[in-house]
C-alpha cells in the first residue's frame, strides 16, 4: 500500500509509515480483547463493550434496555451472550476486525 501522507510505498502491515512517521490505517482499529471482556463483565449493562468496539447503535440499545426494568429482562441474556462470544473470540469490532489478544 501507499502512505496517505507522503505517497511512498510502505509495507501492508506497517502501523506507521517508515518515510514520514505518520500512522497508517492499520493501527487505530486494534481493540483490546481484555478491555472488551472487562468492560462487558463490569459495565455490560451500559453497553460499554459495544461502545468500545464501535457498535454504538446496539450499545445505546443495551443501555436503554437496562435502565428500563422490563427491557432488562432482554438486555441481561443479551449481555451474557456478548460475554460468551468475547470469551470464545467470535466477537468482532463494528468494522469486522477481530479483537487483539
Ligand atoms: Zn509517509
Amino acid at each position: 500500500m501507499f502512505c496517505k501522507n507522503c505517497g511512498k510505498e510502505i509495507d501492508d502491515k506497517a502501523a506507521v509509515c517508515v518515510h514520514c512517521g505518520v500512522a497508517t490505517n492499520n493501527s487505530p482499529n486494534e481493540k483490546s480483547w481484555v478491555a472488551a471482556l472487562l468492560l462487558c463483565f463490569f459495565l455490560g449493562g451500559f453497553g460499554a463493550h459495544r461502545f468500545y468496539t464501535g457498535h454504538t447503535g446496539t450499545g445505546v440499545l443495551q443501555l436503554v434496555l437496562t435502565i428500563t426494568l422490563i427491557g432488562a429482562i432482554i438486555s441481561g441474556p443479551w449481555i451474557l451472550i456478548d460475554l460468551i462470544s468475547i470469551l470464545c473470540g467470535s466477537f468482532k469490532t463494528s468494522d469486522g476486525k477481530e479483537l487483539a489478544k
